[in-house]
């Protein structure tokens, strides 16, 4: 009994592993981001939450995303889809600019919703409010959010016509979401 539970343990480890994989690389190839080479990390770590760091070595956009298995367990199949949608979108070249990390949240939020629905992407924002009630986490969120609807608003009105062409500066450290 204890073994058939630790193969069923194994295989939904590793089933998990490979979904969070391919949406990875589903979702760099949706940005034209194909070229990057990258490792999938997910684990246990004190931080719930997500991370990527990003820098670029020799020419080539290396990557390693994190996520919190913890935390991706008490989520939905589309609920993590959008954490990761918005950990590929930090490697988006315009979400490279900006000095204040919390642009760089508003940029990855909206490259999210291209990739999945905008109304997942607030969804989530929301839940994530209740579900890191702290501060400065729960203010971040909220934050987020608002921008996101505001974004998502006037997004025809104000979506700049940047085609990433800029070289963006590597980003040497860790971006974590939560
Ligand atoms: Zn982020």
């Amino acid at each position: 009994m204890l073994y058939l539970a630790l193969m069923t343990l194994i295989f939904f480890t590793s089933s998990l592993e490979r979904e969070v994989d391919r949406t990875v690389d589903e979702y760099l190839s949706q940005l034209d981001l194909d070229s990057t080479r990258y490792v999938v990390v997910v684990a246990n770590r004190e931080l719930q939450g997500a991370a990527v760091l990003h820098w670029v070595e020799a020419g080539k956009d290396l990557a390693v995303f994190f996520f919190d298995r913890e935390l991706f367990l008490q989520l939905s199949k589309q609920e993590r889809r959008v954490l990761i949608a918005h950990e590929v979108g930090h490697l988006a070249p315009r979400c490279q600019w900006g000095g204040s990390r919390i642009f760089r949240e508003l940029c990855a939020d909206r490259i999210s919703s291209q990739l999945v629905p905008g109304e997942d992407v607030a969804a989530m924002l929301a839940k994530s409010i209740l579900m890191f009630p702290y501060y400065p986490a729960r203010e971040e969120f909220m934050f987020r959010l608002a921008m996101l609807q505001e974004q998502r608003r006037i997004s025809e009105e104000i979506e700049p016509t940047t085609d990433g062409s800029a070289e963006p500066p590597a980003q040497d450290a860790w971006t974590e979401c939560a």
